[in-house]
């Protein structure tokens, strides 16, 4: 089959690695002009990391990846308040834990097919048009291509879906919170391989030194301190952060000043993505185009490498008939995915105290964290690290 996909991040990729290794023919579509690396920080485990696996490129991840020995939270003149070892996710995980930038996993499984994938940068699918034997995929640059599937890999904001199942509202559900990343070389000062955090009523702000004297902060802050508009561009992006983290004290001005020379600003709503179908006709959805979990379910990328691997091999299991394997592939993901986005949804309510009263309790609590039994059951509870998804055996 002639297979295009719409969106080369982590589901893209990896839906064309297995179809390819399937004898399929992917191509991939991607909007940005080259490969996009770099970007925020992931955890990575669960059926994700049995799939990275199976793909052989754990050793490359595990290279990529860092061990993460705490969670630091410092008030706004740099005490510790809180924290615990991180060590307990690395435990419940029964040691199939890692963190790596997105854009190193992206890249890594990238790198499995680009020499025998078609890709075609710096182009979207604009237009689709659903015939009896093919389905016709118009192209924002370039003329129009005929493909057996089409499938939307193309993130939260998904072209793809927008043209054949409606408008994002209709979809989307946000967490109320907004989260902007960035990263910077040089910065001072560093705690390797500590996660250290400084929250303030309904914001919050994290650094994390990477290797090559890389540091990366993430900014989460509650949707209502940001009354406006979205805003546009890296110019509106910077003049937000610094409306709702100016004056926060800790390390704030420093970071605000180290942000003003980076163009490149991840900014965004924190939302799901919630649909009745997945599929219509010879299109269908995958990663955060068609169920985000969201961040602050911490496993999206996992997801998307679980979605590619089952979609690919309920294909090969319903011998190319699509549409017995959209249907087969769904049920079986469904009730998985959505546990994962109950679980963040639960969590949206104290991920970032709205009150100075909550984030006191919430250091607290995390003190505690300190004793690894109530580390077990504190995170055992809140966050699946375990999987309870069985994954298809499908035959070699
Ligand atoms: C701050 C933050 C922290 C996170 N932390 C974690 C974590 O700890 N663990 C975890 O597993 N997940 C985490 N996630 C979620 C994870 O990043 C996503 O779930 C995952 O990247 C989804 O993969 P995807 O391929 O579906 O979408 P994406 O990775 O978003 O890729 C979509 C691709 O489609 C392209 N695209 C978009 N529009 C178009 C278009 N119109 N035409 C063509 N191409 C297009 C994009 O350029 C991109 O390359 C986090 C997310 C954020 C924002």
């Amino acid at each position: 089959m002639k297979v295009a996909i719409n969106g080369a991040g982590v589901a893209g990729p990896a839906l064309a690695y297995w179809l390819h290794r399937n004898g399929h023919e992917p191509t991939l579509i991607e909007r940005a002009p080259s490969f996009r690396t770099g970007g925020y920080v992931i955890d990575f485990w669960g059926v994700g990391y049995t799939i990275a696996e199976r793909m052989g490129i754990l050793p490359e991840l595990l290279k990529a990846g860092y061990r993460f020995r705490e969670l630091r939270l410092l008030d706004d003149r740099g005490r510790k308040v809180g924290g615990f070892p991180t060590d307990v996710f690395w435990r419940l995980a029964g040691g199939r834990f890692t963190s790596l930038p997105r854009g190193d996993l992206a890249a890594t499984i990238y790198r499995t097919i680009e020499d025998r994938v078609e890709t075609i940068f710096g182009n979207s699918v604009s237009g689709i048009e659903e015939m009896d034997e093919c389905v016709r995929v118009s192209l924002e640059h370039g003329p129009a291509r005929d493909f057996d599937l089409l499938v939307g890999a193309d993130g939260l904001h998904s072209a793809v879906r927008r043209l054949v199942f409606g408008t994002e509202d209709r979809f989307e559900k946000r967490l109320g919170y907004r989260v902007a990343t960035f990263e910077v070389r040089g910065y001072r000062p560093r705690d390797e391989l500590v996660y250290v955090a400084h929250a303030l009523p309904g914001r919050q702000i994290a650094r994390i030194a990477l290797r090559d004297d890389r540091t990366m902060f993430l900014f989460i802050f509650r949707a209502e301190l940001m009354p406006g508009s979205e805003p546009s561009g890296p110019t509106e992006t910077r003049a937000v952060l610094r409306s709702v983290f100016g004056g926060t004290g800790w390390e704030s001005e420093r970071i605000l000043a180290a942000m003003e020379d980076v163009e490149d600003i991840y900014f965004d709503r924190v939302s799901q993505i919630k649909m009745e179908r997945w599929s219509s006709g010879r299109v269908i959805l995958i990663g955060d185009a068609a169920c985000a979990v969201s961040l602050l379910a911490g496993e999206g990328t996992g997801l998307a490498m679980t979605e590619a691997y089952a979609l690919a091999e309920e294909l090969e299991r319903a011998k190319c008939d699509h549409r017995a394997a959209f249907e087969s592939y769904e049920q079986r993901l469904r009730p998985f995915v959505e546990g994962k986005q109950k679980a963040a949804e639960r969590l949206a309510a104290s991920f970032v105290p709205r009150t100075s009263l909550g984030i006191w309790a919430r250091n607290q609590a995390t003190r505690l964290m300190g004793l690894p039994w109530i580390a077990d059951w504190m995170i055992g509870r809140s966050v699946s690290v375990r999987d309870d998804f069985e994954l298809p055996e499908y035959a070699e």
